[in-house]
């Protein structure tokens, strides 16, 4: 899990807190493939079991709605738009779709969800993480050269067509940041005032806890560790996108799933990129194309994206940081010469 949303010290005050402070409930389950981890503060015990419930069947319907590969409206949607139809978009999938396609080019196509069939093509798209060999460099050569990008997904009308067949929609890249913002909405309308949730390292605030705010740990994407520890106001989303999080090894060499869509191949250069952001959805495109630009580039395409609270981990394990993220974390241990304070 990226970042472990519990600190042992957290964890601790917590407990006492239990008695003097507002109530902690606390909620784990499965959803969108993921361990969930929901913190409530402050409310009922009506109140925090209905926010788990509804949280719960929110995850699971948009995992089924924004699915790219079990059957649902994506992988309908998918067969239309590969068949050269024009279709009306499935309501679930309309506002999802237009912001994809809007940070999509605001990132320079670097977040790309119309790379479907070279996710497929490298095998990233099943439940299992695929095992290699990675696929034949010409198959590679011949998508890239198609170059699908969502500025070939027109929307119009609540309409979708599309301007090339080789445009298959995954929304991997996307999907849970959108989930989490819009859930985060919903908790609020309920009356909540105080939760985090956590979804397998990435996660929204709001309020605090207790008379705390929310602390959290960022994972060290090179060890099992915690690489730096901050916390998170009111409102906040942290996203990561990490190189450890599905890969296969083939002879010697390490192949991840976030795929760079100039080359075809999973993006080199970095390890991991965490941003800060007050939408989640911004923040989990943020990440994935922050990732895909590199350790040259990111602070070009963080600007573009208006993202500022930025961490990077080089594969050489250079640590940059932006210099507003810098005044924000706490590193664990001491990579201080590793760290680098780059102006995005
Ligand atoms: P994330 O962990 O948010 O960076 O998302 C990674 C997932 O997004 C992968 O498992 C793919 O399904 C998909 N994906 C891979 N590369 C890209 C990319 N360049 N743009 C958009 N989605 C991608
Ligand atoms: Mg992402």
């Amino acid at each position: 899990m990226r970042i472990l949303a519990a600190m042992a010290t957290a964890a601790l005050l917590a407990l006492t807190g239990c008695q003097r402070g507002p109530a902690v409930h606390e909620y784990s389950f499965f959803a969108f493939g993921t361990l969930v981890e929901l913190t409530v503060v402050g409310a009922n015990p009506e109140t925090a079991e209905a926010a788990r419930a509804h949280a719960a069947a929110r995850l699971d319907q948009w995992h089924h709605d924004w699915h790219a590969w079990q059957p649902g409206p994506l992988t309908r949607l998918n067969a239309a738009l590969g068949a050269g139809e024009t279709v009306p978009v499935p309501e679930a999938l309309q506002p999802i779709l237009s912001e994809a396609r809007r940070l999509s080019l605001q990132s320079g196509g670097l977040f790309n969800p119309a790379i479907g069939k070279l996710v497929a093509l490298w095998g990233f798209h099943a439940d299992e993480v695929p095992s290699g060999p990675p696929p034949e460099p010409t198959a590679v050569r011949e998508l890239v050269a198609q170059d699908p990008n969502m500025a070939d997904l027109v929307l119009e009308d609540g309409r979708a067509r599309s301007n090339k067949p080789a445009l298959q929609l995954d929304l991997g890249a996307f999907a849970k940041g959108s989930a989490l913002q819009s859930l985060s909405a919903e908790l609020a309308d309920m009356g909540l005032e105080h939760f985090l949730l956590n979804a397998g390292g990435d996660l929204v605030a709001l309020g605090t806890r207790g008379e705390r705010p929310w602390r959290i740990g960022i994972r060290d994407p090179v060890g099992t560790g915690v690489l730096a520890e901050l916390v998170v106001d009111d409102g906040e989303a942290v996203f990561t996108s990490g190189d450890y999080e599905r890969y296969f090894e083939w002879e010697g060499k390490r192949y991840h799933h976030i795929i760079d869509p100039r080359t075809g191949y999973p993006a080199r250069g970095l390890r991991s990129v965490t941003v800060i952001t007050r939408d989640a959805a911004l923040g989990d495109a943020a990440a994935t194309a922050l990732f895909v630009a590199g350790p040259e580039d990111w602070p070009n395409v963080a600007r573009a994206l208006n993202v500022s609270e930025v961490l990077a981990v080089e594969t050489s394990g250079e640590i940059l940081v932006t210099p507003s993220m810098n005044q924000r974390v706490q590193f664990v241990g001491e990579p201080g010469p590793h760290v680098q304070v780059i102006e995005p």
